[in-house]
């Protein structure tokens, strides 16, 4: 299983469906069924039943999970799609970059 490139609040762009060219901030990520969970994509409408708390009951929007392979990180800096690269930090650790711009996303 491919190793989810993304993660929770980075700002992703839509790479597949309806949703294609959209962007939004990861809310979620699912590394076992290898999803993500993007803010205002792949809206799924879910009628409920009256509660106490929401007694009209009604329909709840709700982003849906989408395949992490169909979404491309934005770099902040550059605002940009791009690939990332993994840069080994001499204090130890990984650091992400932005291939088109090589700063540092985080
Ligand atoms: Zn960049």
């Amino acid at each position: 299983m491919a190793k989810i490139h993304v993660k929770r609040r980075d700002l992703v762009s839509i790479n597949t469906g309806e949703d294609r060219g959209k962007k939004g901030k990861i809310l979620e990520v699912r590394p076992k069924a290898g999803q993500v969970i993007v803010d205002g994509i792949n809206i799924q409408k879910k009628h409920t039943r009256p509660t106490q708390t929401n007694p009209q009951g009604g329909i709840i929007e709700k982003a849906g999970p989408i395949d992490a392979s169909n979404v491309t990180l934005v770099c902040p800096s550059c605002k940009e799609p791009t690939r990332i690269k993994r840069k080994r930090l001499a204090k130890g650790g990984l650091e992400r970059q932005c291939k088109k711009c090589g700063k540092a996303i985080d």
